[in-house]
């Protein structure tokens, strides 16, 4: 396995890789069971599977935990090692932005409204660096998480708009046994916080339980998500919002093929998020 953190070193790395089939992988590290099964999946479906590490800075706000987000690239590497990954991309930030750096990819609309609301400058940070190293690695299929649902669909929107020529596939939530979504900040939830965490995960199942008998009212169901979101006062809730999967926007009803629920909480200072889709991203 190669482990290249110069860009130069990469791009010679990836002109003699003579694949036809080349899954990438982007992440920001501290690999968990999410990741893996992206990594997985590359690769089953391809000749050569490329793991990029890199936390971004430009997708942290000011007073966002850029400096307290979780790394351990020796355990990274172990885990991509055992499953015989062909290259790790692990640039630093000098290398990915230089000191004259000047150029940003903004989708617009789309990166303002849930996560985008309170996280303003976060979709900008992520479709630049998204492109720069779609750009690099040239892959023909990258896999994303439906777990960060309004990021896959901002992605996939800046791939069609700018006519890059691969695939986006994007897979399911992997959860842990009690539900919660795997992220690797979950690592700082005490116990206590964990079990309030929980409640998301509750809280989306129930409504979606909800459309099942044939609820529909996007008020309604929201009402459910927030009254068992109430029980805990370790939570302070961000967002809850049921929008359309293609345009993200408000939906009075529940559409079975195009709809995304999604909600936002904080636990102590950790910021979480899930979501539940009808349709495909
Ligand atoms: P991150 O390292 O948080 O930037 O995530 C890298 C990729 O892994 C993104 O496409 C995420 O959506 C995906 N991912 C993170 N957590 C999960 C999860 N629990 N299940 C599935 N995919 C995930």
């Amino acid at each position: 396995m190669k482990i290249i953190s110069q860009i130069d070193e990469f791009r010679q790395y990836r002109r003699v890789l003579n694949r036809n089939k080349i899954g990438f992988v982007p992440t920001m590290g501290y690999l968990h069971d999410g990741h893996l099964s992206l990594i997985d999946k590359s690769l089953e479906e391809n000749q050569a599977t490329i793991v990029s590490i890199f936390v971004n800075p430009t997708q942290f706000g000011p007073g966002e935990d850029l400096d307290r987000y979780p790394r351990d690239f020796p355990q990274d590497r172990q885990i991509l090692e055992a499953r015989s990954v062909d290259c790790i991309l692990f640039p630093d930030s000098d290398q990915m932005y230089g000191a004259n750096y000047a150029t940003f990819i903004e989708v617009k609309k789309l990166g303002t409204v849930l996560c985008g609301k309170t996280r303003q400058t976060h979709f900008k940070g992520v479709t630049t660096v998204v492109l720069k190293l779609l750009n690099l690695v040239q892959p023909t299929t990258a896999y994303f998480g439906q777990k960060d649902a309004q990021q896959a669909i901002i992605i996939k929107r800046m791939v069609a708009d700018l006519n890059l020529d691969l695939e986006i596939k994007v897979l399911p939530i992997i959860r842990d046994d009690d539900g919660l979504a795997l992220s690797s900040r979950n690592r700082y939830l005490s116990d206590q916080e964990r079990q309030a965490a929980v409640l998301l995960h509750t809280a989306l199942s129930t409504a979606q339980n909800r459309i099942g008998e044939g609820r529909e009212d996007s008020s309604a169901l929201k009402k459910v998500i927030k009254k068992i979101l109430k029980q805990n006062r370790l939570i302070k809730t961000d967002y809850i919002e049921i929008v359309s999967l293609d345009h993200l926007e408000p939906l009075d009803k529940v559409d079975p093929e195009n709809t995304l629920v999604a909600a936002a909480i904080r636990v102590g200072g950790i910021r979480l998020i899930d979501n539940f889709i009808l349709g495909e991203i």
